[in-house]
C-alpha cells in the first residue's frame, strides 16, 4: 500500500509529520515538521509527510496544497509520502476486524442525546465526562439484531484498567490512569460508511510505516497514552515519544490569531524569508547551548538534538522573526534582493532601475512586503503631499521657493549623464553650507525641502541617491511640482 516504501534499515530513523488538511500550513505544524526533519537528517534517516484526511467534512485538498507548497518553500523536504489516510481504508478495515473479533472493540448504539445527557450529568457531580460502558455488554445476538435494523452505531475500543507508563524524550516518564477515560471511539460512521478516527489510525499508520519516533507537540501528550494501548491490542511494538513544547504568544497563553499570523502562507505573503523562518523556528523549544543566534538549515542538521529541547512553553517573539529576517534580507546579492521583491513592485519597471531602488533599502528592510511604502513615490508621476512638509523649521514660504529655485538652477546646469550621488553631492553641499551659514550650521534649510520634494515622505532615504535614480528630467519636474504648490 506504501506507494514509495523503501528497503528499510534495522534501526532506520523514521519520523513523519501528520497534518492535517483542515486549515492552512500552521507555524506550530512548520515547527514540528522541522524539528522531525532535522531529526531524522541528522541520522540519515526517513522523513516522511503523512495527510491526515480522515474527516472528510473538514479537510480540502487546497489546504493539502498549502502544506505541501510551504513544506517545499521551507526547504522541509519529505522523503517518503505524501501517503493519504483517505486511500488506506482497508489497511484501517483490517485491524478492526481483528480487534472486533478478539473482542477488543464493540459496537456502541447510543444515541448522541444520551451521551450528552450521560455528560451532563457527571458534569454536574463533579466526574470527569467519560463513556459508561454502556454497550461493552450487549450480546452478539443483540449487536447483530441492531446492525440488522440499521440502527446507528460507532465502534469503541475497549479501555482496561491500568496504568499506562512511557519514557518522553523530553519531558521524562510519564504515567496516566486509564481510569481517568472511558471506552474510547475509534471509528465513526459517516454518509461513506465507517470513517476511522485520530487515535486509531495514527496507531495504525504509524506502525505501518515503521515509525521509530513520534516527535509532535505536546497538545498530544494525553493522546499517547491511548495510542499505547490500542498499540499493545494490535501487538505492535511501541515507538519512542518525543513531546515538543507549546509555542505561547507574548501573555503565555497558547500561541493563536490574537497574537500574531499562524499561517506560513501570510509569513510568505508579508515578505519573510523561509531561511528566517526556519531559524526562528528552530529556536522554539530548542536552543544550542551556546550564544549563536544564527543557523541555516545544513548547520541546524549537525547542532540539533532532542536532548537541547526545552520542556517549557516557548515564547513567540515577533521582533526576533524581524532581526532575523532583516538579517537574510542583507545576506542577499542586490540581484537575488530585487528578484524576491519583484511581486511587490510595480510592473514594467527597468529591472536596473529596480536595483538600484532596492540597494537604497536593502540595510533597512525587515520584510520583503515594506519596499511597496517605501519605494512607492519612484513610480508616481505625481506626489501628494501638504505643502507644509517642505518647510523646515520656521521655514516662509518665500524662503521655501528660495531654495527649490536655488536648487532648479544649480540642478539644471548638470549634464544627464553626471547626475549621480557623488557628484551631486559634491555640487549642492557647498550650496547648502551657504544656507547653513545664516542658520546655525543647519543645512534642512536648503536639502530637506529636496528631499520632500522628490519624495513626498517625512522620512526616507538620502536625496541624492534619489536624484540619481531619478535622473535629471524627474528631479527638475519634481522641485517645479513642489514649487508649484507653494502660491
Ligand atoms: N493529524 C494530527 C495533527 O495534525 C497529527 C498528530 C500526530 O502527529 O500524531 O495534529
Amino acid at each position: 500500500m506504501l506507494n514509495n516504501f523503501k528497503f528499510i534499515r534495522p534501526g532506520e530513523v523514521r519520523v513523519r509529520i501528520a497534518p492535517s488538511p483542515t486549515g492552512f500550513l500552521h507555524i506550530g505544524t512548520a515547527r514540528t515538521a522541522l524539528f522531525n526533519y532535522l531529526f531524522a537528517k541528522k541520522q540519515q534517516g526517513i522523513f516522511i509527510l503523512r495527510i491526515e484526511d480522515t474527516d472528510i467534512e473538514r479537510s480540502f485538498p487546497k489546504f493539502e496544497r498549502d502544506i505541501m507548497e510551504n513544506l517545499k518553500w521551507l526547504g522541509i523536504e519529505w522523503d517518503e509520502g505524501p501517503y493519504r489516510q483517505s486511500e488506506r481504508g482497508e489497511i484501517y478495515t483490517k485491524y478492526l476486524k481483528k480487534l472486533l473479533s478478539e473482542n477488543k472493540a464493540y459496537h456502541c448504539f447510543c444515541s448522541k442525546e444520551e451521551l450528552e445527557a450521560q455528560r451532563q450529568y457527571q458534569m454536574s457531580i463533579g466526574q470527569a465526562p467519560r463513556y459508561t460502558g454502556k454497550c461493552r455488554e450487549l450480546s452478539p445476538e443483540k449487536v447483530q439484531e441492531y446492525l440488522t435494523q440499521g440502527k446507528s452505531s460507532i465502534i469503541r475500543f475497549k479501555v482496561p484498567a491500568k496504568k499506562v507508563k512511557f519514557n518522553d524524550l523530553i519531558r521524562g516518564e510519564v504515567e496516566f490512569d486509564t481510569g481517568l477515560i472511558g471506552d474510547m471511539a475509534i471509528v465513526k460512521k459517516t454518509g461513506q460508511g465507517f470513517s476511522p478516527l485520530y487515535n486509531f489510525s495514527v496507531v495504525i499508520d504509524d506502525f505501518e510505516m515503521k515509525i521509530s519516533h513520534v516527535i509532535r507537540g505536546e497538545d498530544h501528550l494525553s493522546n499517547t497514552p491511548k495510542q499505547i494501548l490500542i498499540q499493545e491490542a494490535l501487538g505492535f511494538p511501541q515507538p519512542k515519544y518525543a513531546h515538543l513544547p507549546l509555542i505561547l504568544g507574548p501573555d503565555r497563553s497558547k500561541l493563536s490569531k490574537r497574537h500574531a499570523a499562524v499561517s506560513i502562507t501570510e509569513y510568505r505573503k508579508a515578505g519573510y524569508l523561509p531561511e528566517a523562518l526556519n531559524n526562528f523556528m528552530a529556536f522554539l523549544g530548542w536552543n544550542p547551548g551556546t550564544e549563536r543566534e544564527i543557523f541555516g538549515l545544513n548547520s541546524l542538521v549537525k547542532e540539533f538534538s532532542l536532548k537541547q529541547v526545552q520542556k517549557a512553553g516557548a515564547i513567540f517573539n515577533i521582533k526576533k522573526l524581524d532581526w532575523l529576517n532583516g538579517f537574510y534580507i542583507r545576506q542577499k546579492s542586490i540581484e537575488k534582493l530585487t528578484e524576491l521583491c519583484l511581486p511587490c513592485l510595480p510592473k514594467g519597471v527597468d529591472l536596473n532601475e529596480l536595483k538600484k531602488i532596492v540597494a537604497l533599502y536593502q540595510e533597512r528592510l525587515k520584510k520583503l512586503s515594506e519596499i511597496t511604502n517605501l519605494t512607492k513615490f519612484f513610480f508616481k508621476e505625481r506626489l501628494e503631499y501638504p505643502k507644509t512638509l517642505l518647510r523646515w523649521k520656521e521655514m516662509s514660504d518665500k524662503e521655501i521657493k528660495n531654495s527649490l529655485d536655488k536648487l532648479r538652477k544649480i540642478l539644471s546646469k548638470i549634464k544627464a549623464e553626471d547626475f549621480h550621488k557623488e557628484n551631486l553631492e559634491k555640487i549642492l553641499f557647498p550650496e547648502a553650507e551657504k544656507f547653513a551659514k545664516e542658520r546655525a550650521g543647519d543645512r534642512g534649510y536648503f536639502l530637506w525641502p529636496l528631499r520632500v520634494a522628490l519624495t513626498g515622505e517625512k522620512t526616507s532615504a538620502g536625496p541624492f541617491e534619489i536624484a540619481e535614480i531619478l535622473g535629471k528630467e524627474r528631479t527638475l519636474e519634481r522641485l517645479k511640482q513642489a514649487k508649484n504648490k507653494i502660491k
